[in-house]
């Protein structure tokens, strides 16, 4: 399913990111070890009573040195472009502002419905003041408080109704979305194009349903495919399409729709800060990942190459551990036959289920091998295992306290489930539940 999106917009100060904070709720990432996912997020699912939908806080997204009414005209052009529906955030302790009214002419080229919404109304006593702000243009002003979480109901049940009805699924079960993700430059549009052009894809058109333009659909050994081209969705002469926050929204707006993540690699530049932050998303978001690395006809090779490269990834990418790599050259398509095979491998593994005999089986023999650990003198009991869900394989087990499944013991499970099952190219995730 594609869920609507949101987008907030206002000059600073208003509170945009106190509101996504908000609406967003508390969505700490489990994995702490992965740079750069929970700190400034500026993208996030988010649920209103029945509706699911994805929102943006347009503020985080800062367009380098451009003086500061450019900043927030892109950020409002960027909300125009990506959101279904945005929410115009106002500050009612200052009125109307000369930049809110800058906004407000962005917003009305925009055939996007636009709320209006007034902030920090903190009591009911300052509801006049939202008069003000009819002047704007866009009906009725919404008072809001960020801080006390007041009218934020009303605030997104109006949002709601003008989300886009899509009760069609995105595309079919049986085929297989993958996308390609990493820093400019790495070589995901030639990517693209060379397996485009590979002798034994035959790029077709799948019929109906809601899709991108930019999408691409193929066929490879019978298996459909649809590549979702986040180099491709590039606009041309928009400032912010450099910038490094707006990649990450395309990142993970292209995520969220994938079965399988490829992450690209520049083999001549090796792995960067923003190399992991951007595998850290794929792996967040639960998806199965590829790691590709591209570019290797540029590096200079003898026969302990590649091993050394491999072993570097693993190195920086230690949550990626299940992750498959993949060499090749987008340039001259050497070893561009690999890639399909990997995609397939990691995709099956994605929505794999496993028999519940025989994983309870490989627990008790894990817990045999190495006894539940301890802790005030209590021992954690395993009484029973169950996969729960799909894409990614997701465990229950049910134990006698929860807080007895330390960190450490919990990943000794997970490699032995996945020496038993193998999962090459899925995260899995291991919940306990208590069983009184
Ligand atoms: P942004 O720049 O638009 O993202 O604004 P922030 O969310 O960072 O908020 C700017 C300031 O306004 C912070 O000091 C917030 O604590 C404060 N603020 C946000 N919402 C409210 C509110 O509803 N009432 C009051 N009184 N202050 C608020
Ligand atoms: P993107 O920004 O990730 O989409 O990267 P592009 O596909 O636009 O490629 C960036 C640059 O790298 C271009 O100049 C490509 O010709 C070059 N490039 C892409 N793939 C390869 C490759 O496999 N080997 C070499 N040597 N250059 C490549």
């Amino acid at each position: 399913m594609v869920k609507p999106v949101i987008a907030i917009v206002g000059r600073p100060n208003v509170g945009k990111s106190t509101i996504f904070n908000r609406i967003v709720g508390e969505r700490i990432s489990i994995v702490e070890d992965i740079p750069g996912v929970t700190r400034d997020r500026i993208y996030s699912s988010a649920e209103w009573l029945n509706h699911d939908f994805n929102i943006i806080d347009t503020g985080g997204i800062d367009i380098g040195d451009e003086p500061f009414l450019e900043q927030i005209r892109q950020q409002a052009e960027i909300a125009i472009d990506e959101a279904d529906v945005i929410i115009f955030l106002t500050n009612g302790r200052e009125g109307v502002t000369s930049a809110d009214e800058e906004v407000a002419k962005i917003l009305y080229k925009a055939k996007k419905p636009v709320v209006l919404a007034v902030n920090k109304i903190d009591n009911p006593e300052m509801r006049d003041q939202i008069y003000d702000f009819y002047a704007l243009g866009f009906g009725e002003p919404f008072p809001i408080s960020g801080s006390h979480g007041l009218g934020l109901g009303d605030l997104l049940d109006e949002a709601a109704k003008h989300f886009p009805k899509r009760d069609t699924k995105d595309y079919e079960d049986d085929v297989i979305c993958f996308s390609l993700i990493g820093r400019p430059n790495v070589g995901k549009s030639s990517l693209v194009n060379a397996i485009l052009g590979e002798e034994r894809v035959i790029v077709s058109d799948i019929s109906g349903t809601t899709r991108d333009a930019i999408d691409s659909y193929v066929t490879y050994n019978s298996q459909k495919y649809v590549i979702i081209d986040t180099a491709g969705m590039r606009k041309k002469g928009k400032v912010y399409e450099t910038t490094e926050k707006y990649s990450v929204l395309r990142a993970l707006r292209a995520i969220e729709r994938s079965d399988v993540v490829l992450v690209v690699i520049n083999a001549e530049e090796g792995i960067i800060e923003q190399d992991k932050k951007i595998a850290g998303y794929a792996h967040e978001a639960g998806r199965a990942v590829v790691i590709v690395v591209n570019k290797w006809d540029a590096v200079e090779k003898d026969e302990k190459t590649m091993k050394e490269f491999e072993r570097k990834i693993r190195e920086h990418f230690l949550f990626l551990d299940y992750a498959p790599i993949v060499f090749l050259s987008a340039k001259t398509k050497k070893r561009i036959h690999t890639l399909m095979p990997m995609i397939d491998i990691a995709s099956e593994n994605h929505a794999r289920r496993v028999e519940t005999s025989v994983l309870n089986d490989v627990i008790m023999d894990a817990v045999a091998m190495n006894p539940t650990p301890t802790d005030k003198g209590k021992r954690l009991k395993i009484y029973y295992t169950t996969q729960v869900a799909v894409k990614p394989p997701t465990f229950v087990v049910f134990v006698n306290e929860p807080e007895l499944l330390h960190f450490s013991y919990e990943r000794f499970l997970e490699n032995r489930i996945r020496d038993a099952f193998g999962f090459e190219g899925t995260p899995i995730k291991i919940y306990p539940r208590e069983r009184k």
